[in-house]
């Protein structure tokens, strides 16, 4: 995902993508009025895009908090050209967690929404650029939390309708297949509609109006398409253990042999970029190539690989009998690409993220 950190708000990394200039520059210039003078009309534009901004932030913040107050622990925000999307480490285990953290969101847009749209109505002749200002952020806060409880899974409209089947089927496989189905049908039903606007121009709607509905109706359809996917993974997941999903053709080093020798012993000869360090069984800790960079030319006949490695006590590992779904969430909250699992002190295999991703899909081709 490109973009790049703007800090940390309650803990949580917020992140801003490329494509949020794009927005920035549209919100500006559709507020720039010709009846203002420029540096006025360019004054306001920016003012109204950073406060659009906040109340997108803040959309996503209430989703984040209300989620980690019923046990949902969120990593980062991404602001993008849609608005926002907050990063769970772990979907929520009870329907009514996923129904309060879902509804959070859009229940702020409306906040914010009404709070602007009070002013607009409280204050009688309200200087006209800031009128303008505050009508449009009325507006548009009103329609984030519109667009957003459009019930088509994974927006929040498809969760709260997620969280209700889930609440009364008790079925949490079920109600995610049946809110994926519903929110394909929102999106075929946009992009219907979204062509027959093209051709028949009904409402007075131009072209134009069609082109963007039928967008959107394909943008809720890739999401749904992706999320259930996601679901579907984590389903298969679930039902296994660590010792199942698990590789076994990890590389070992003994932790007294210089990096010079696990060099020309080692990475070159097998390709490898990882080595888990074990010193007669026990498994000691583990190693990169990462690692091994730190360490200039001159200094790797001498270094030992103990000196070098990632030592087993800093290490997340995973016991055999653990379930799959909990290592993969491991690996997300603590940022790492891959667990040794280990049994009695013992190194029995290596579970990677891109080993995963492969064991899933060999699994599917499979028809398991
Ligand atoms: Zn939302």
């Amino acid at each position: 995902m490109g973009g790049f950190n703007l800090g940390k708000v309650f803990g949580i990394q917020v992140r801003l993508h490329y494509t949020w200039f794009i927005i920035f520059m549209l919100v500006t210039i559709s507020l720039v009025d010709p009846n203002w003078s420029q540096w006025l009309s360019w004054v306001i534009g920016i003012i109204t895009s950073l406060l659009f901004f906040a109340s997108v932030l803040a959309h996503e913040l209430a989703h984040s908090l209300v989620g980690r107050v019923n046990g949902v622990s969120i990593k980062s925000i991404t602001l993008f050209i849609f608005g926002g999307v907050a990063q769970m480490t772990k979907e929520a285990t009870k329907a009514s967690a996923e129904f309060k953290m879902a509804a959070a969101g859009p229940a702020c847009s409306l906040a914010i929404g009404g709070l602007f749209g009070l002013l607009w109505f409280l204050i009688p002749n309200m200087a006209e650029p800031i009128a303008s200002m505050v009508q449009w952020l009325f507006i548009v806060n009103v329609a984030l939390a519109a667009f957003n409880l459009i019930p088509g899974f994974p927006l929040d409209g498809g969760r709260v309708f997620r969280s209700l089947v889930w609440r009364f089927s008790g079925n949490y496989k079920r109600s995610t297949q049946i809110a994926t189905w519903l929110g394909r049908g929102v999106a075929y039903a946009f992009i219907l509609s979204g062509i027959l606007i093209v051709f028949l121009h009904p409402f007075g709607l131009s072209w134009f109006d069609g082109v963007w509905i039928a967008f959107i109706g394909w943008f809720l359809q890739s999401a749904a398409s992706a999320s259930y996917r996601q679901a579907e993974q984590r389903e298969a997941l679930r039902r296994l253990t660590a010792s199942q999903v698990m590789a076994s053709n990890f590389m070992i080093v003994p932790p007294n042999i210089t990096v010079n020798q696990l060099v020309w012993g080692y990475v070159l000869p097998t390709g490898h970029h990882l080595f888990l360090v074990t010193d007669e069984d026990r498994f000691k800790g583990i190693l990169t190539l990462n690692n091994i960079k730190t360490i200039p030319q001159s200094d790797r006949d001498t270094t030992q690989v103990e000196k070098i490695m990632v030592p087993a006590d800093q290490l997340k590992v995973a016991s055999p009998d653990q379930n799959a779904l909990s290592v993969m969430e491991q690996m997300d909250e603590n940022d790492i690409n891959q667990m040794p699992v280990v049994d009695e002190g013992r190194v029995i295999g290596l579970i990677t993220r891109d080993n995963l991703i492969r064991f899933l899909r060999t699994r599917a081709e499979l028809g398991m």
